[in-house]
């Protein structure tokens, strides 16, 4: 056997074969997994040795739902993931206002509308902290909507109701003035026509810094649910100053509307990538979110909304899916209400598969027992992600989630472990910027059913935790097997691709809460380290 360029050496290696002490890696492939007295044989005079002593090395992790690009951009300005009362956020828009020149915009970002109560969601919070000339605007937590003041709307041109293309909408007040909480994307993107654009220099920084501190939280790869206008300049301009030190599959938006010309496009664009990004998929979206009304329910939520499509005719959903899946392009959709998980289940049912990744779902947050069942049995992947559970919802029903829902629905709220428990492949994720995407959190939560680090919370749903052993599968094997990849990545075996994580503690022994908090001391991507305490 040809000497290994890295060998890894660690008490616990969670390999696919019987216990392991030591890893071989050639040109960005593991060769050998054995004890530590084998890798005498791996080596050769220019083999680098690593031995990280008492760690454990677990095939790389890999999030199942990542915003990149689009975060990098949804990130600017205050960060207002904290803010938990109407009072805190006049503060925190105050402070955020002191380091802003006057004239010029004042931003936020991450709130949590649970913030409003029952206050409706408007722009005044904004006028109280900044007055009413005060050029203002707060994406919302989970990106379908914004707020924006009235001087901003003003200058966007937005002065009443308006139609879209999607389910957007201006919400105006009964005098068909706007409020300034504008609903989905397409509504809150007539701000960015208006607001200030990052140099790109400030986007390529702010991605660089991004990707380091992901390698650091124990990430290897992740699924883009992005492709933004610079995309592949932004990962081109990284790679050409050395390896991007994640991996990423992108999947472009195709939005309601697409036209014949905007499907070949994303056909096209499944040949973009470099070394270490490439496209690979289509995303979309059948309905929005619970927690603004633009989810697709069955039955109309207690406001009496989240009664349709993002889609106004959702079979040109299903004639755009049928397209693109015809050219062998893996399919991405967001479904969130149980009426919306429904209508692509029957889709993907019915529409031919050519690729061979299998078909996919975001995040499924309420779904009756037969929808369950049919995950395993179309092949279709769960993609979830714990922390928009464990952060957003509450265990007493009192958060806007649960009470938009109702006890019934809110009580089959993210079913992950019966999905799981069905035979359905369970892909976990972050959502960044939605929620965190620190992998060892979101293993936590994803065995808590509550925030790592917060033991006085109650679970959401306990009976749906994963074991230990499913979350690390979820970030592993399932993202591999996700991505039409199950030969080759997530498995620590011969061949097996080198993308490999290690941590102090043992995610399979150690307590979910002592896990999340457990150091990373090397982070290995294609053979070759990324990250390294
Ligand atoms: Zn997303």
């Amino acid at each position: 056997m040809p000497a290994a360029d890295l060998i890894l050496m660690a008490d616990t290696i969670h390999a696919a074969g019987p216990p392991a002490g030591a890893i071989a890696i050639r040109g960005g492939v593991i060769t050998a997994v054995g004890d530590r007295s084998d890798a005498r044989d791996w080596r050769g005079p220019g083999t680098e040795v690593i031995d990280l002593g008492p760690a454990t090395i677990t095939a790389g992790l890999v999030d199942g739902h990542f915003h990149p690009v689009m975060g990098i951009g949804m990130t600017r300005g205050a960060d207002l993931t904290r803010v938990r009362t109407l009072d805190d956020l006049v503060v925190a828009l105050k402070r955020a206002g002191e380091s802003v020149a006057r004239g010029g915009w004042v931003e936020g970002w991450g709130l949590d509308p649970n913030v409003f109560g029952d206050v409706p969601v408007t722009h005044a919070p904004i006028v109280e902290a900044l007055g009413p000339d005060v050029l203002g605007a707060i994406q919302m937590f989970d990106a379908h909507s914004a707020i924006a003041s009235p001087r901003a709307l003003e200058l966007a041109g937005i002065g009443g109701p308006r139609g879209f293309a999607s389910g957007a909408s201006v919400v105006c007040d009964p005098a068909g003035r706007p409020t300034g909480h504008l609903l989905e994307m397409e509504a809150a993107a007539l701000l960015d026509e208006v607001m200030p654009a990052d140099e790109p220099s400030e986007r390529r920084d702010r991605l660089r810094a991004l990707l380091r501190s992901m390698a650091a939280s124990g990430l290897t790869g992740a699924n883009a649910m992005d492709f933004e206008d610079d995309s592949a300049a932004l990962f081109d301009a990284l790679e050409d100053e050395g390896e991007l030190p994640i991996r990423w599959r992108c999947a472009p938006f195709v939005n309601p509307g697409v036209d014949a010309d905007g499907l070949a496009a994303v056909v096209d664009l499944q040949r973009a990538g470099g070394r270490r990004w490439r496209v690979d998929g289509a995303k979309f979206m059948i309905d929005g979110v619970v927690d603004v009304g633009t989810a697709w329910l069955d039955e109309p939520d207690s406001h009496g909304e989240c009664t349709s499509s993002l889609w106004p005719d959702p079979s040109a959903y299903r004639a755009a899916v049928r397209q693109l899946a015809s050219h062998s392009v893996p399919i991405v959709t967001h479904a969130i209400g149980d009426a919306g998980i429904r209508y692509v289940l029957d889709t993907y049912s019915s529409v031919p598969r050519v690729s061979p990744v299998p078909y996919r779902m975001e995040h499924l947050e309420t779904m009756p027992s037969d929808l369950v069942a049919r995950f395993a049995a179309l092949d279709v992947t769960a993609s979830m992600q714990p922390n928009h559970c464990s952060h957003f919802t509450r265990a007493d029903g009192q958060d806007n989630w649960s009470k938009r829902l109702g006890e019934t629905r809110a009580g089959r709220a993210y079913r992950i472990r019966d999905v799981r428990d069905g035979g359905g492949r369970v892909a976990l994720g972050s959502d960044w910027p939605i929620a965190p995407y620190d992998p060892r959190g979101i293993i936590a939560s994803a065995r808590l059913r509550r925030p790592a680090g917060s033991p006085d919370v109650e679970p959401i749903v306990p009976s749906q935790a994963l074991t230990a052993r499913m979350a690390l599968d979820g970030y592993t094997s399932a993202a591999a097997a996700a991505a039409g990849l199950a030969d080759r990545a997530g498995r620590i075996a011969p061949g097996f691709q080198a993308d490999l994580s290690a941590f102090t503690l043992d995610p399979l022994t150690a307590g979910p809460d002592e896990f999340a908090e457990s150091p990373v001391p090397l982070t290995v991507v294609d053979g070759t380290v990324t990250h390294r305490a």
